[in-house]
């Protein structure tokens, strides 16, 4: 019986599992995690599960496959080197696993602050166990510090309103979500936040987070220092590429794959947030940090590493976020957009804007409240058609983004 291996415990790897278990009834499957959970939904992690009370990670759907007669999980096991000439992965028991065909779904991990920055306790949020120790924190009237005003820092913000607590983002750059390179979006979000009672700080580095009386954190910034109950870190992520680079495959920023998520090895497959993968319709290739991308590349490989020929991925990342009542979709790759149009005024509640690039073709797409249009744009560019009129009109009346 072939014996296809799995390494990463989140989504990629938990939808190439289900994939594989499906289209190979033949084979076995066995999966290695560094994870002590079954995988779990991590956008609840920064949302509904910060701001409620569930106690358990909200597992992802389909959970009953790890009963699977053919599927070994090896829970808390971490995969240390990969032996291509041998096909057979290390793991950090000392233990040899050979695999017949292997998937990396090994996802990414937070950037952290230089060390000699830190001297007192910072939380980091990517695990369950790290949104527990965060939650417990959350308690009202609390001084929360985040650091770093991309998704994740804002939904904690959001989460920590929710709970009473009094909180300060502070963000380096001049803008919020500046990744995203909208001046809309960045200026929409801000108003947001500071309606929500948040102090936002921009243009302002950390230089040093310390220890303070009465069990605070002392934070120094280049606007002068704030103490804190909690200090919540979210400055992005780097994808976990060692294991891939360690074994000679191709790798930058991003294990590279190509549209049937291969790597430069014909046996050894990636998905999610590790890969570098091309974008098609577009000419480039692009690392998502989404989950939609984690979840339906990682059916991708599944299905190539179980043989089949027409499964491929190469769509524009998607992603969503979740504040206060208010959702934040963005598609595609804003670094290509030239000019902006809009549907409804961006300072409202509702709007959607439309990136061109330079050759007038739409390269992403943001929406404040109207995921509706997003899901429509979404559907236009998978099936290769044209956008709808009410989309394509707005062209003419395209400006420049003021970044
Ligand atoms: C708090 C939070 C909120 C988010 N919110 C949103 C959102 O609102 N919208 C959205 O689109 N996306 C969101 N995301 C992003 C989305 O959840 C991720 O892109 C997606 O989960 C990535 O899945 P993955 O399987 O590729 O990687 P991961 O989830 O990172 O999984 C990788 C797994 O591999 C394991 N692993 C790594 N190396 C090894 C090894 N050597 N051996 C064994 N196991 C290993 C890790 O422990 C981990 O379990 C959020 C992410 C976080 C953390």
């Amino acid at each position: 019986m072939e014996h296809i291996v799995i390494v990463g415990g989140g989504l990629a790897a938990h939808q190439s599992a289900r994939s594989l278990l499906q289209a190979r009834p033949d084979a076995r499957v066995s999966m290695v995690s560094a994870e002590h959970h079954r995988p779990y939904d991590r956008p609840h992690l920064s949302k509904g599960f910060l701001a409620g009370d569930d106690v358990e990670p909200q597992l992802l759907a389909g959970a009953d496959i790890h009963a699977h007669a053919r599927l070994k999980l090896l829970h808390g096991r971490r995969a240390e080197a990969i032996d291509r000439t041998a096909a057979r992965i290390r793991l950090d028991n000392g233990e040899a696993l050979g695999y017949d065909r292997l998937i990396l779904a090994t996802g990414s991990r937070v950037r952290q602050l230089p060390a000699d920055q830190v001297r007192a306790p910072v939380h980091y949020l990517r695990t369950f166990d790290e949104a527990l120790a965060i939650r417990a924190k959350l308690v009202e009237g609390a001084a929360v510090v985040i650091v770093g005003g991309g998704f994740i820092g804002l939904e904690v913000a959001a989460a920590a309103r929710q709970r009473g607590c009094r909180v300060t983002v502070i963000e380096p750059r001049q803008h919020l979500l500046a990744r995203t390179g909208s001046a809309a979006l960045s200026q929409w979000i801000e108003a947001l936040h500071r309606a929500h009672g948040v102090d936002i700080q921009l243009g302002t580095q950390v230089l040093n987070i310390g220890q303070a009386d009465g069990g605070k954190a002392r934070v120094d910034t280049s606007a002068g220092a704030i103490l804190a109950d909690i200090v919540i870190v979210g400055i992005g992520v780097q994808p976990n590429v060692e294991l891939a680079a360690g074994c000679g495959l191709s790798v930058d920023d991003g294990i590279l794959v190509d549209v049937a998520c291969t790597t430069s090895d014909p046996g050894i497959f990636a998905a999610g947030e590790v890969t570098r993968y091309p974008v098609a319709h577009l000419g480039v290739t692009t690392r998502s940090e989404s989950w939609s991308a984690a979840s339906d590349q990682g059916c991708v490989a599944g299905r190539a590493a179980a043989g089949e020929t027409d499964a491929t991925y190469s769509e524009m990342p998607w992603l969503w976020s979740d504040q206060y009542h208010s959702s934040v979709q963005c598609i595609g790759l804003t670094h290509l957009a030239c000019t902006y149009s809009f549907i409804g005024e961006p300072g409202s509640a509702q709007w959607l804007a439309l990136g061109w690039s330079g050759q007038s073709q739409l390269v992403c797409a943001i929406a404040a409240n109207r995921g509706r249009d997003l899901s429509a744009i979404r559907r236009a560019l998978k099936r290769n058609e044209a956008l709808p009129d009410v989309y394509l009109s707005t062209i003419a009346s395209a400006v420049a983004n003021p970044f």
